[in-house]
């Protein structure tokens, strides 16, 4: 049977692949026993791609990691077909259609491996599909944010059945914890994006035969870099007669940070009938905003974008930037039960790992090259036109990235 929350109680695995990366760096040994996730981002990874780790090799690593007490294992489903639909960095093996191999030749042999016996002992969080759902409300027609891969995958309606084929099938073993992919504040908190979303994650969550009862939790934040909490203003703050939600930041969202946003979202989930003890994930690898340049205090009154941006400690250009932040620190260490709602603050996407490359780079997994990820480029709808913040010299999507590892432990708050 289920626990409430896996991580009560139990230690969490550390992929030794990420650790030895981490802990070859100058530093890195300060964190390199932190446990991150382990993504599955292509039919390959299974396996075990070019000479790494499979599934099985993590999970056998997991049982000696577990030795008599209890253990989350952290892996992350990712490979829908038509993946990263409004993107190019993270693009995947699968065309648009090709939902039927998802299911056969993805999913069916994941599912296989969760459910062998000798594996019952581990608690298996999988998080499911990261930022495809989401995409689908803000991303399509008739929105100016819209792009084509958007509209198509909506059409077709394969990210829905493959994010419902895999709690179906995923959640038939029962120590294995779904957690269904939530964005994150800056990216769904505006009215017409929280409402519709929770909407859509119930649809996912009872096609293909899954039912709610096949989600354990939602993860918010995942790859992403939304401060957690902002202490230097709040939603309900009005300045020079004007509310914060009418600064240039916030730009009318409900919330400021991943915490409120999350609590507030798992209410929503509930009230349209998800179990009423779902509980949340934050991934915090990499929303710390540390170092010297982070605010103490308020910003000036002045107006409502001077008190918001003197104050926030998230220094992106805006929320819609999601690749290689320069600036951003690693968040919280992963933690059990921080705060109500919060079944976890986790570090599933694992810190030194690259968003995207900053240029075109030939490879040979799917992987296209997304000026987001291009210090230099101006910007598109999805980022009001902004300047991308990204590192420079970045390698592609999933690769090492030394110089951002350097810089999120220099910026790490709490500091190392
Ligand atoms: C990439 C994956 C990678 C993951 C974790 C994603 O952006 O597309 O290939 O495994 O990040 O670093």
């Amino acid at each position: 049977d289920r626990v409430d929350n896996p991580y009560d109680g139990a230690k969490v695995y550390v992929n030794p692949e990420w650790s030895a990366n981490a802990a070859a760096e100058p530093g890195g040994s300060r964190i390199a026993n932190q446990p991150t996730g382990v993504w599955l981002d292509r039919t390959a990874a299974i396996n075990g791609a070019g000479g790494k780790m499979g599934l099985r090799d993590h999970l056998d690593e997991a049982l000696e990691q577990k030795g008599s007490g209890e253990l989350v294992v952290q892996l992350v489903i990712y490979n829908l077909p038509g993946r990263d639909c409004a993107a190019l960095a993270s693009n995947g093996e699968l065309g648009p259609t090709e939902i039927d191999r998802y299911k056969s030749e993805y999913i069916d042999p994941i599912a296989e491996i969760l459910a062998d016996s000798k594996y019952a002992s581990l608690r298996i969080v999988t998080t499911v599909e990261i930022d495809s759902l989401p995409n689908l409300v803000t991303n399509v027609s008739p929105r100016a944010t819209a792009t084509p891969n958007c509209d198509t995958m909506k059409a077709n309606g394969n990210y829905v059945k493959g994010v419902g084929y895999a709690l179906n099938k995923l959640g038939d073993a029962p120590n294995v914890y779904n957690y269904v992919d939530a964005g994150h504040h800056g990216w769904l908190g505006w009215d017409d994006n929280f409402g519709p979303s929770a909407e859509l994650f119930k649809q996912a969550a009872t096609a293909e035969g899954a039912t709610v009862a096949d989600v354990h939790g939602f993860i918010a934040n995942t790859a992403n870099y939304s401060a957690l909490k902002e202490d230097h203003f709040s939603i309900n703050d009005n300045v020079a007669g004007k509310s914060v939600r009418e600064s240039k930041w916030v730009s009318w969202n409900r919330y400021v940070d991943e915490l409120s946003y999350a609590q507030a979202l798992r209410e929503k989930l509930v009230s349209l009938g998800f179990d009423s003890n779902i509980g949340m994930l934050i991934d915090t690898s990499r929303n710390g905003w540390g170092g010297a340049n982070r605010p103490t205090g308020p910003g000036a009154t002045t107006s409502v974008d001077t008190y918001v941006d003197g104050g926030r400690y998230d220094r992106r250009y805006n929320t819609g930037n999601w690749c290689n932040q320069a600036g951003a620190g690693l968040g919280e260490r992963p933690q059990a039960s921080p705060e109500p709602g919060i079944d976890a603050y986790v570090w599933m996407k694992p810190p030194g790992e690259s968003d995207g490359a900053s240029e075109e780079i030939d490879n040979d997994e799917g992987k296209g090259f997304d000026r987001m990820c291009d210090p230099t480029y101006t910007g598109n709808p999805r980022n009001d036109n902004n300047m991308s913040g990204a590192l420079g010299d970045a390698p592609i999507s999933g690769h090492w990235f030394s110089a951002q590892f350097q810089e999120l432990m220099k910026n790490a708050y709490p500091p190392l």
